[in-house]
């Protein structure tokens, strides 16, 4: 049983790293920093410790933890406009140690290298796809495929991830059945199978691979991984049910804030615990510059109104947030005969067990991951590309466009990924589990939505209320820039496109979303709108840039204007990719 903190331990201490957040980021640097037994590290984590819990360890435990307050913060946008009947959206986000990574659909992606290469663009010394690959391989241990059922191969280069990191990493043994026939469909229109996916070159398609225990087939997350096997250092204290409130902070904008202490609900009560080195808040995109603004770090207009007194003026904070969109669709009724696996067939025990049987070195039941994935730029999906990165263009260089000058420099950047031919723009996934019904039961069904890689669309979440159990406003503008809603209906339609080939076409009975009196494009984006959701990637909401670029961390994750508060999680990616980066071994640097 791992060695969880006693308020009593804690209160009152003064500890060298106080980490605001344990989840993926946060536990991550918990252990390296307190490698070095001559430092002091405490992590203060909201949620609950989930120790060998069950649900978590369950690679489909993700659809029943969606909707249980244990395991998730149950957070909604505000309503929607932009065509969108002003629906409120769900942001779902991790609680309790692990954080999304003890939730989240296990999914194991690499971004392409130039995403990474582009904070560096940015004016991000070091944050660049070498450096990337660097401290990915360094956390992760992949293991080579145990024989697949089916003809759905994991096609990658050994070199291109590690082998030796804290956390095991591994491909499904099985699929639906629906990934290989969507290969071969894609594949007529030009998007081949590579192998070249985890190495910085990802436009095509390929086996994603899982946090996946290879052997017990269970989830690997970031406290199993990270925290769990060193939470008995002395230097290193973990407590839960601990709700960071804000950090107590002394000097001024002239001198640059200095955090004193961290405040912390727990039980109806709040203590504090006092900082000496550095205040590390990894409370993830939508919490993180929760904290900042009740610490009175923030925009001045948001900050008085509530009555909390403004100790740095950071408008930045909250801004620039984007996130992965998606929608249902298109999806489809499969035939019988086909051994198709759904996610309501792998939760049968009996089917589970049948399935064991080539396997014999798996202990655990044989899961079912999302593991079919295609990634396409703009100019293989829509035949008018160039005019809509025209038409985009125009409108960033038009001075009298809405942006910030700030906003202009990294849509540069942004529009610079657009523009190559070899960097994917919209992705398509196989989702052959169904969170709502898709028709009646019995049957198998699955989804095959685009996601949108890199919105233009910029949201923001911040506080409008002093009181920190109340949740933050999550405004995400979804759609607000046309180019999105183009973007993911040329995915869509690159989707239902490969459904005509064989073998795909073979296995399908039906396309139920959007259905067959959906055909034109108008069509196409009504349903696009009103099936719209996100797969809760969000980031960007303390933006690692130049503070004249809108940035509100510099490329030592440090907040501008202070002097040692720093935002480690997922907030701080200034444009959206499709995993995240490991912060740790920079703060460590500085310091050691
Ligand atoms: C349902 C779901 C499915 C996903 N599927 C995938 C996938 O398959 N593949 C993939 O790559 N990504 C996926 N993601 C995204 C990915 O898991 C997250 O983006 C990533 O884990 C975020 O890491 P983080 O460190 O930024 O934040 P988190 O891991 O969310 O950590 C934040 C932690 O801070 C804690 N916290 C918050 N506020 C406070 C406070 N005030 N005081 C103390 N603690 C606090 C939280 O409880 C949490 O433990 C998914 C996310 C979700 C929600």
């Amino acid at each position: 049983m791992p060695l969880l903190s006693n308020p009593e331990d804690v209160i009152g201490r003064r500890f060298d790293f106080i980490i605001a957040g344990g989840g993926t980021a946060g536990l991550v640097l918990a252990n390296r920093l307190s490698e070095n037994p001559d430092v002091s590290v405490i992590v203060l984590e909201a949620g609950n410790a989930h120790v060998d819990d069950p649900i978590i360890l369950s690679p489909t435990g993700w659809v029943p933890q969606l909707f249980n307050s244990e395991y998730e913060w149950g957070l909604q946008s505000t309503p929607q406009p932009h065509s969108l009947d002003q629906r409120l959206f769900e942001f779902r986000s991790g609680k309790g140690l692990g954080g999304s990574s003890s939730i989240n659909c296990l999914v194991y992606l690499k971004p392409h290298r130039a995403d990474i290469d582009a904070f560096e663009k940015l004016g991000n010394p070091g944050w660049n796809w070498e450096n990337y690959q660097k401290y990915s391989k360094k956390a992760e241990s992949v293991h080579a495929p145990v024989p697949p059922v089916r003809q759905f191969r994991p096609t990658y280069n050994h070199d291109d991830v590690g082998h030796d990191g804290p956390l095991p990493v591994s491909f499904c043994p099985i699929a639906s059945g629906v990934e290989y026939p969507l290969q071969k469909g894609l594949s007529e229109l030009g998007i081949e199978t590579i192998s070249t996916g985890f190495g910085g070159e990802t436009a095509g398609t390929y086996k994603a691979l899982a946090s996946l225990h290879p052997v017990k087939m269970t989830r690997t997350d970031s406290a199993n991984a990270y925290l769990f096997p060193v939470i008995d250092r002395p230097n290193l204290q973990v407590l839960t049910g601990a709700l960071v409130t804000k950090v107590v902070t002394s000097g001024d904008e002239a001198t640059g804030l200095t955090a004193d202490a961290v405040e912390f609900e727990h039980g109806g009560k709040f203590y504090q615990v006092l900082c000496a080195k550095d205040v590390i808040l990894s409370a993830g995109a939508i919490k993180s510059p929760q904290i900042l603004e009740l610490s009175g770090i923030g925009d001045r207009s948001i900050l008085e109104p509530l009555g909390i007194e403004t100790k740095l003026d950071l408008p930045t904070i909250g801004t620039n947030t984007q996130d992965h969109f998606t929608c249902t669709g298109p999806a489809y009724e499969l035939r019988d005969g086909n051994d198709i696996i759904t996610g309501e067939l792998i939760a049968d025990p009996d089917f589970r067990g049948n399935l064991k049987d080539p396997y014999k070195e798996i202990e655990g039941p044989l899961p079912l991951v999302m593991s079919g994935y295609a990634f396409f730029p703009l100019h293989k999906a829509a035949a008018n590309a160039q005019e809509l990165i025209d038409k985009i263009s125009a409108k960033i260089n038009d001075e009298a466009s809405p942006y910030s000058a700030g906003l202009r420099e990294v849509y540069h950047v942004q529009l610079e990924l657009l523009k190559d031919e070899d960097v994917p723009d919209v992705e398509i996934m196989v989702v052959p589990f169904s969170v709502i019904p898709m028709g009646p039961a019995g049957r198998a069904y699955v989804n095959v939505p685009p996601v949108l890689s890199r919105p233009f669309s910029r949201g923001t979440v911040h506080i409008n209320s002093a009181d920190p159990l109340a949740p933050p406003v999550i405004d995400p503008h979804i759609f607000e820039e046309d180019i999105d809603m183009e973007i993911i209906t040329a995915g869509f339609k690159v989707s239902r496109a490969a459904a005509q080939f064989s073998p795909y076409k073979d296995i399908i009975a039906r396309e139920v979303k959007p259905g067959p009196d959906v055909v034109t494009d108008d069509q196409i984006k009504e349903h696009i709108k009103s099936h719209v959701g996100t797969v809760w990637h969000m980031v960007g909401s303390c933006s690692m840039l130049p503070r004249d670029k809108g940035g509100v961390v510099d490329a030592k994750l440090k907040v501008y204007g202070t002097n040692n508060i720093r935002v480690v999680d997922l907030s701080i990616l200034p444009i959206l990719v499709s995993t995240h980066p490991q912060a740790g071994d920079i703060i460590k640097a500085d310091h050691m």
